[in-house]
């Protein structure tokens, strides 16, 4: 489907530069717009240790995308739409569930590295 915004990525005239991310569409009430939520950790240096942020991020939500609550979505960095918007809503990346899973899948292997490297330097003690 073709849309004739021109806030759109795809088919309109806007450039998408600067940051690009995933997150999840908080809220997709207001009209073509979407509310994105992502989690960020940052390091408190008083404590030298990581704490995780919440941000929020006002997105163009085109026609042809059309994201809806709870939807994992790539969101670009554009220059300024509105009063509250400089991102645009790239594509739809999956649904909540379907990141989870992916999120757990990636941290798995790393896991089973430490296990078996330990493992190795247990037989090479012995
Ligand atoms: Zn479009």
């Amino acid at each position: 489907m073709k849309c004739n915004d021109f806030r759109c990525a795809e088919h309109g005239s806007i450039s998408v530069r600067g940051n690009v991310f995933v997150g999840r569409v908080k809220s997709a009430k207001p009209s073509k717009t979407a509310i994105i939520e992502r989690e960020v950790t940052i390091r408190v240096p008083k404590y030298e240790r990581y704490k995780k942020v919440r941000t929020r991020v006002y997105a163009h939500n085109p026609e042809c995308i059309n994201a809806r609550e709870n939807d994992i979505v790539m969101v670009g960095e554009t220059r300024k739409l509105s009063k509250t918007k400089s991102f645009v809503v790239l594509k739809i990346v999956g649904r909540k569930e379907e990141f989870r899973a992916l999120e757990e899948a990636k941290a798995k292997p790393k896991r089973k590295e430490k296990e078996t490297v330990e493992a190795k330097e247990k037989e090479a003690g012995k």
